[in-house]
């Protein structure tokens, strides 16, 4: 790879890269521009079947290697990762829009993740059950699950097929994964380090084509024991009643609506510098995003008028230029859902405080958005707007935060700012999310778990608890004869 072109992604089976067998293949087109910058190999069900049976044989392969030998072949693309970060990144850029600093960062976090995943591999123990009888030895045997099929999606390229791929790796279980067609370069080249690390063929596939043609038939086949998703609720729905079908487990990473508590004693400054941040980073198409700015009605105006200072100083243009802070919307259809949900909060008859338009008329950048006065019934507070518009609303008493916090089905992230160890434990104790951040912007280390709760998914990317679903447990009692 030179540094600075696109490439051509191809499909990675059996340990070779290579084009769809029928030779057909799909646009890739660069977000800031609207312009077509390369293509990604389509595979068609043949080329699903090779991958199958290539997840087979190297399932049959890796399982056998020591969890010591698959760590440190796993060290290995971490580094490969690390040194390659910036070619990686900049592919990330012009595929997926958002500012090269971040996608650096998402690239290096992924080296992170890798090498997290692969020493906790290292520590998947069994357990030894006192028996019942004293001449019985009882034991738990903890083995990979098996193939497993991935389904990941455009907002983080990377970092969305790398918790799953270690997490799989680790375990001992082979792996393909529908990465996104949107932006299939970046995959790729987290799926080439692997192979340049010296896995072994069959262990890692990587397919692109038609999202429902494979999922129903990957999640269908019976060589694949595990589906693991991240998009959004609607689609998980339909991914989770197929994998039920085919009694195959399931990891949901679903969508999310994070609401933002800004509680009377908060510290306004640090919470517009917090959630301002998260807000607008990789341009609020992100599933733990900042959405429903719940702020006391004593310091709402002040949080309002700094929020909308942060949105205006951000720099929007395309994601390789030096400075750029706000890249564009990944693909077009994120600036029309964007302008549907501006134009359905103006008419519920919320203010634009900031923002609220598409900028130009060459590739996807919106303005970022405040929305202030938010009427509950706007779209903008009941669906993921998954964009750069944030939507403030007054609160009197925090347990009225609360209840609108847990108001909707989702539950994957929030936020709350607030000084008082009485306002915290209510907080932990009450919100309905898989992940609370209190004072800070998020962190998502790979130690800790990753997840959400209701219609935001089940299972977790993160922690311990990411490798239970690809382990299975086997009973094992052995009489002294
Ligand atoms: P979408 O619902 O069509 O697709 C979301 C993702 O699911 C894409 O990666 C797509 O390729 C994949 N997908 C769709 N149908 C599929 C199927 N039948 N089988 C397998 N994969 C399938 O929407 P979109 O326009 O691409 O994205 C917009 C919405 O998706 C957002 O509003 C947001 O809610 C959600 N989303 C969530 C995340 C996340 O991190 N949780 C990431 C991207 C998109």
């Amino acid at each position: 790879m030179t540094a600075g072109t696109y490439q051509n992604t191809r499909l990675y089976i059996n340990g070779e890269w290579c084009d769809a067998q029928g030779g057909a293949t799909l646009d890739v087109v660069n977000p800031a521009t609207g312009e077509k910058i390369g293509t990604v190999a389509r595979a068609g069900i043949p080329d699903l079947d090779r991958a199958v049976a290539a997840a087979q044989a190297g399932f049959a392969t890796w399982r056998k290697m020591s969890a010591l030998e698959r760590a440190s072949l796993m060290r290995k693309a971490a580094a490969l990762v690390r040194e390659r970060a910036d070619s990686i990144a900049r592919l990330m850029t012009m595929e997926q829009g958002k500012p090269l600093a971040e996608a650096r960062i998402e690239v290096n976090s992924a080296a992170d993740i890798i090498e997290w995943f692969a020493d906790e591999g290292r520590r998947v123990y069994g357990r030894i059950v006192p028996p019942r009888n004293v001449n019985a030895q009882q034991t738990v045997v903890k083995e990979p699950v098996g193939p497993v099929a991935a389904f990941t999606p455009w907002n983080f390229p990377v970092n969305q097929v790398v918790r799953k791929l270690s997490a799989a790796l680790t375990t001992g279980c082979s792996f393909i994964v529908k990465a996104p067609e949107e932006t299939p370069a970046s995959p790729a080249e987290l799926i080439r380090a692997f192979a340049d690390a010296g896995v072994p063929n069959g262990v890692l596939g990587l397919v692109f084509g038609d999202p429902p043609e494979i999922s129903k038939y990957l999640i269908a086949h019976p060589v694949i024991r595990k589906v693991t998703f991240t998009g959004s609720t609607a689609v998980g729905k339909q991914l989770a009643a197929l994998a039920g079908q085919h009694m195959k487990r399931a990891t949901m990473e679903l969508g999310g609506h994070a609401p933002v508590i800004v509680a009377e004693d908060a510290d306004v400054e640090r919470a517009v510098k917090a959630s301002g941040a998260a807000k607008f980073r990789n341009a609020g198409q992100v599933c733990i995003s900042p959405t429903r700015f719940l702020v006391h009605n004593s310091l709402r105006d002040d949080f309002a008028k700094a929020l909308v200072r942060h949105a205006e100083s951000l720099s929007v243009g395309d994601g390789l230029a030096e400075g750029t802070t706000l890249g564009p919307l990944a693909n077009a259809r994120r600036i029309t859902a964007m302008a549907s949900v501006v134009e359905n909060a103006r008419q519920a008859g919320a203010k634009i405080a900031t923002g609220g338009e598409r900028i130009g008329s060459a590739g996807n950048f919106f303005a970022p958005t405040v929305l202030t006065d938010v009427p509950l019934e706007a779209d903008v507070f009941n669906n993921e707007p998954f964009g750069p518009v944030a939507a403030i609303r007054g609160f009197d008493s925090l347990e009225d935060a609360i209840a609108e916090a847990n108001r909707l089905p989702y539950g994957l992230a929030g936020y709350a700012f607030t000084r008082s160890f009485k306002n915290v434990h209510l907080l932990t104790n009450q919100l309905e999310v898989g992940m609370l951040w209190i004072n800070q912007p998020a962190t998502p280390w790979p130690e800790m778990p990753f997840g959400g709760v209701k219609d935001s998914g089940y299972g977790s990317e993160g922690g311990p608890e990411a490798l239970e679903p690809y382990l299975v447990s086997k009973s094992v009692t052995v009489m002294a004869v």
